[in-house]
């Protein structure tokens, strides 16, 4: 037989609040009882008796704001819809029409790995050769770069190749020797806020390629762009290479958003990264095509001739027959992307 205790029925919602409604907003005076039809008001808003926490916005004004959050970083704004920056360096315009490609090793590790990457990826359309001297790396123990050596090698690849050089600069005091080797100086994602080298870099007059910070908003990365211009350096590069996020199944999380933001509301060219966000080789042609497709003027790309003994970021690293098939099917998609360009200006 069924014990009767056991299924107590569960008290009613008025015997729990001693015969008062348990929402304490029901219980604002003037507000009808559970079960008694209101009056009718008229259709107000705010019902009686309720007393909303939510600030009372007015749509236009949450859409007016949108791109307020950039207000610190005036001019490197659009002033026009069609406004844009090139940047000129080595004698390659970034930030036209064409799509340009940088490509190179991690680090520069000896004259061998660096010529042959250089010719080969000049072969397969790259316009300038990256490759870091001065390396920011998380371990102590790891390589640190080979500095003013390495600076000196990079010179020698342009010789050889005519392509322009891009290399990190990580300390205020290095700025002026790093850029008597490099065309482009590159920020790195952990010194984008590193003011006193943003304001070292921006006085050799070379052009700045500006790396995202890996916890950087889009609007922390147009205000350290505005301190290089405020430093007296119009030529600025924004660089999209990731951002932390939660997480772990690629490197860092490729913000293409990002990259739509930026040609929406900056007049900065904006290069994407592809090497760093994905952290893995196999990913990084599938990220190149989505920031040709969201719009981004070029490419950083990590190469190297034997990726799996490169003494930094080989993971990443694409080999010279990767990179040249990722370029070659990368091709049609930059003249889809011409094309559109030239449609959205002729209708603007
Ligand atoms: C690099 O380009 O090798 C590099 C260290 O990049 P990031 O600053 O984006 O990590
Ligand atoms: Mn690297």
């Amino acid at each position: 037989m069924m014990d009767e205790q056991r299924i107590r029925p569960l008290p009613s919602l008025e015997q729990q609040s001693g015969g008062r409604s348990a929402d304490p907003l029901v219980l604002e005076e003037g507000h009808p009882r559970q079960g008694e039809i209101p009056p009718f008001d008229g259709g107000s808003a705010t019902p009686s008796g309720l007393v909303s926490a939510v600030p009372q916005r007015s749509g236009a004004q949450v859409g007016g704001g949108w791109k307020d959050q950039f207000a610190d970083a005036p001019d490197v704004l659009k002033r026009a819809p069609d406004d844009k920056t090139v940047v000129w360096a080595g004698g390659v315009a970034i930030g036209g029409d064409a799509f340009v490609t940088m490509a190179g090793p991690c680090s520069v590790e000896t004259e061998r790995q660096l010529m042959e990457t250089a010719e080969r990826v000049a072969g397969a359309g790259a316009r300038v050769l990256r490759g870091g001297a001065f390396k920011p790396r998380s371990s102590p123990y790891a390589f640190q770069g080979l500095g003013l050596e390495g600076l000196k090698l990079l010179a020698r690849a342009r010789e050889a190749t005519g392509l322009a050089i891009v290399t990190e600069v990580m300390a205020a005091a290095d700025a002026p020797m790093v850029a008597e080797y490099a065309d482009i100086l590159q920020i790195g994602s952990r010194s984008m806020e590193n003011y006193a080298l943003l304001e070292a870099a921006a006085e050799t007059g070379r052009p700045i390629l500006l790396k995202r910070g890996m916890v950087a908003t889009v609007a922390d990365l147009l205000r350290s762009a505005q301190c290089v211009v405020s430093y007296g350096n119009p030529d600025v590069i924004l660089c999209e290479r990731g951002i932390r996020t939660f997480e772990t199944a690629t490197r860092n999380t490729f913000d293409v958003a990002a990259i739509v933001v930026l040609k929406e509301i900056s007049r900065l060219p904006v290069i994407a990264d592809p090497s760093h966000a994905a952290g893995r080789r196999s990913l990084v042609p599938a990220l190149a095509r989505s920031a040709v497709a969201a719009g981004a003027d070029g490419l950083i790309v990590e190469v190297h001739p034997d990726p799996d003994k490169a003494w930094s970021d080989g993971e990443q690293s694409l080999t010279f027959a990767e990179f040249g098939t990722m370029m070659a099917d990368l091709a049609p998609w930059c003249e889809l992307r011409a094309s559109c360009k030239t449609a959205l200006e002729t209708v603007a």
